[in-house]
């Protein structure tokens, strides 16, 4: 009888499942996981760091629409990866992070790296366990796998023994479960949905809010005809964007604040009524709340709902449009009308006062103007990851989204660090568009090695540094009357530091840019370097005094770090 080492069966899981990437850093026990994977037709990316493993390993699942698995070494290996768990439970992100430890049978006699992982995993993650025999990996791998990709998706943390993987069993002892979750996604209360077609029927003041858990079952067509049957003007949550094109007239997301002040009717699909939309306390207080979630312990929360519809988007939008039709004249009536009217407006008025940020020729650069020939240069179908502070915020302004799961950032967490592995996961989930990964320098530095991944991984990928030598806006020495320049030491960075020469030892295409006029050509460079195969890393000297001034108390506000 032939033997199966329980690495090769967990390499196969993946494979059984579809997956044709992982990522991971090859340490023990898991090394062999990332041996047998090319095995079987998966590639192993080999990263430098176990946080990037998991955060390339969200957005490769993001991006591509399945679950990502990130393999990750025992002990710190483990630990380094808790972060990646933390962003994925907050994003709704499917993830399987597959953790080494030391052997079972060595349990509480102080062996190499032994550490409860498990535990540390449970109230970041749907579930948390250890695998406790060879033959049974498969069971829970499938296990893993539905909890990840079912209902509301999440991570999965499976802990495996070094005794567990690197042992063997007879090949006819192991059960491969099949079918393990179904693809109906669920329908929603026919009563409801018709309570939901009767209210955006007959509302004056109607809105639609689209989040990133339209990601998974993409309803693309339905959001679209939905909004321009009724003429309902709609905004979306940072990551929402794309699912309907942001050039879409029916896109009001620049006048977010008086859209949200004003409705009278909001229907609410794959988003959450969290900090990112104010708790749903910006809204009118007699609003009524249509909000359509997979999730049944969604509804509801932090902001009473007139209907709750526990579905999946697609299914649940399916069923909306075919209450509402029949309702041809509503878009005409819409377009005329007096909300849309006051909304393009205020879009007009927003529009004015972004200008001059976005032609500003002064040196030394600033953000908007960056970000505007960013959204210049590269094309519409291109992924933007986006991380930072001001980068972040200014990115949302100015750069456009008009593909799914083409805007990627610091998420429901806001988590810096982000914006390099997301571009390395992603641009591996879509080799064929451009990727470009736009970083605040703080953000940047937390993961810059994995720019010898993407090198190494032939992951051509446009890197840019938005360089102001710190963290702005904290303005520790007026608020917590420090001596002049104190702040340097902790939120002021080494002035101007050649980010680019990072790539350089790598071997790349790279760009240093001081003047504004500069910042074009350079960006056309980097972006055909990376058609010729290259990474590039464009680092940009921008303003260090630059602030949105008063983004830090109001996103404060915003977080509820001041509601108790
Ligand atoms: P955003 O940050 O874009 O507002 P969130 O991550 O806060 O989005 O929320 C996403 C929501 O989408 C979650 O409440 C999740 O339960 C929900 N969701 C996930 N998948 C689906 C789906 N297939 N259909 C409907 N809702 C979904």
């Amino acid at each position: 009888m032939a033997q199966v080492e329980g690495s090769a069966l967990v390499a196969q899981a993946i494979q059984r499942e579809g997956i044709t990437a992982l990522f991971g850093l090859a340490g023990g026990p898991i090394q062999d996981i990332m041996g047998f994977a090319p095995h079987v037709g998966i590639r192993p990316i080999g990263v430098r760091h176990e946080q990037a493993a998991t955060f390339a390993a969200a957005a490769y699942g993001y991006v591509k629409n399945q679950v990502g698995v990130a393999v990750l070494a025992a002990g710190p290996g483990v630990t380094n990866g808790v972060t990646g768990a933390h962003v994925a439970y907050d994003n709704c992100f499917p993830l399987l992070i597959l953790g080494g430890s030391g052997p079972q049978r060595g349990r509480m006699t102080g062996t190499f790296q032994e550490t409860e992982n498990v535990p540390m995993f449970k109230g970041i993650t749907k579930m948390a366990v250890q695998v406790d025999s060879i033959a049974r990996i498969p069971e829970y791998m499938a296990m893993a796998f539905r909890k990840a990709r079912t209902g509301r998706p999440g991570p999965v943390y499976l802990d495996l023994p070094s005794d567990v993987l690197q042992g063997a069993v007879e090949e006819e002892q192991v059960y491969w479960p099949s079918h393990y979750y179904t693809d109906a996604p669920p329908l929603g209360n026919p009563a409801h949905v018709k309570h939901a077609a009767d209210l955006l029927r007959h509302a004056a003041r109607p809105m639609l809010i689209v989040g990133k858990g339209v990601r998974w079952s993409e309803p693309t067509g339905e959001l679209r005809t939905l909004v321009e049957r009724l003429g309902m003007p709609f905004l979306t949550s940072p990551m929402g964007r794309g699912f309907i094109p942001d050039d879409h007239p029916l896109n009001f997301g620049a006048a977010r604040s008086i859209m949200m002040r004003d409705a009278d009717v909001i229907l609410i699909v794959g988003s959450r009524l969290n900090w990112v939309f104010g708790f749903g306390r910006q809204f009118p207080a007699d609003a009524k709340i249509i909000q359509i979630d997979i999730e049944p312990e969604e509804i509801g929360a932090n902001r009473g709902v007139e209907v709750g519809i526990v579905g999946d988007a697609k299914a649940v939008l399916g069923q909306l449009l075919a209450e509402l039709e029949g309702t041809a004249g509503l878009a005409q009536q819409a377009a005329a009308g007096p909300w849309l009217s006051a909304l393009r407006e205020q879009v007009e008025k927003n529009a004015a006062a972004l200008a001059p940020l976005l032609e500003y020729n002064g040196t030394p650069i600033r953000t908007h103007r960056l970000l505007r020939e960013v959204r210049d240069v590269f094309p519409r179908e291109t992924i933007f990851t986006v991380d930072g502070q001001l980068t972040l915020a200014a990115g949302r302004q100015v750069l456009g989204s008009y593909t799914p799961a083409s805007r990627l950032n610091s998420g429901s967490n806001g988590c810096m660090g982000v914006g390099v592995p997301f571009a390395v996961g992603a641009k591996l989930a879509r080799p064929e568009v451009p990727v470009v990964s736009i970083n605040g320098d703080c953000a940047f530095g937390f993961n810059a090695m994995e720019l010898e991944t993407a090198v190494r991984c032939r992951l051509p990928i446009v890197f840019i540094v938005n360089n102001n030598s710190g963290i702005v806006g904290s303005n520790l020495e007026a608020r917590m009357g420090l001596p002049a320049g104190y702040a340097e030491h902790v939120a002021t960075y080494i002035p101007d530091i050649r980010y680019d020469k990072i790539l350089e030892a790598f071997g790349g295409h790279t760009e240093h840019v001081t003047d504004p006029d500069d910042l074009r050509p350079a960006l056309e460079r980097a972006y055909q370097a990376t058609r010729a195969g290259h990474v590039a890393c464009v680092n940009v000297i921008s303003d260090h005094h630059e602030t949105m001034a008063t983004r830090s108390r109001r996103a404060g506000a915003l977080m509820g770090y001041d509601r108790n």
